[in-house]
């Protein structure tokens, strides 16, 4: 038996010690970054920037009746190599819908995100809100469903101005992999995104998570 550090043999035998999970064993963390609820005609602009400025890229789950608003955003956040992704055309709670107007939602938003949407489509309910009936008309319209894991609360006044950063990294820090919710919609979030990558970056063995590998 090898000598344990206090120069003691009381060391357990080797095959008696923890398992650890191999994402601890690598030391990686990948975040994802999403922001949902635009395009916003000044927020979002702002936001782009920054994930610029920081080679970040992200997925952008878009309202459809904002993306009519401003097409020339979408097209930017595309070109900048960015995941534009379905959030319903009008932000209602699907749960409480019949499946022809849930259908509605997403196939409207369908024909202005299309050109930008690719073969691998996403959606996210709005508020998380999903049932079965939610499920299989997202399933027949071929969409995978993403949800997150980590909520900034960028929202919520409780949250304002900045300490959405401080509450989603406290999230990240905890978890080997992280689906990050924000929104493009807010001053606040543009404002402070810049100071929440850096202290992403910081996270040893942090990595962001390209956009195409959310579709798994
Ligand atoms: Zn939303």
């Amino acid at each position: 038996m090898a000598p344990s550090p206090t120069g003691t043999t009381s060391a357990p035998p080797s095959d008696a010690r923890p398992v650890r999970p191999r994402y601890a064993a690598a030391g990686r963390k990948t975040v994802w970054l999403t922001f949902d609820d635009g395009p916003h005609p000044r927020h979002t602009p702002k936001v782009l920037e920054v994930l610029s400025a920081h080679g970040v890229r992200a997925t952008f789950f878009m309202i459809g009746r904002n993306a009519r608003l401003y097409p020339g955003i979408v097209e930017r956040v595309a070109r900048e190599g960015h995941g534009i992704a379905n959030h319903s055309w009008s932000h209602p709670n699907l749960a409480k819908l019949p499946a022809d107007r849930v259908r509605a939602e997403i196939r409207q938003t369908e024909t202005v995100l299309s050109p930008h949407m690719g073969a691998r489509r996403l959606f996210r309910p709005p508020y998380g809100a999903h049932n079965a009936t939610v499920d299989a008309v997202v399933a027949s319209l071929g969409y995978r469903t993403i949800l997150w894991n980590v909520d900034t609360l960028d929202w919520s006044r409780a949250y304002q101005p900045d300490r959405w950063v401080d509450h989603g990294l406290a999230q990240i820090a905890a978890r080997p992999s992280s689906l990050v919710l924000a929104h493009d919609i807010h001053k606040t979030t543009a404002a402070h995104l810049d100071s929440f990558l850096r202290r992403i970056k910081a996270i040893r063995g942090a990595t962001f998570g390209k956009p195409d590998a959310l579709w798994g």
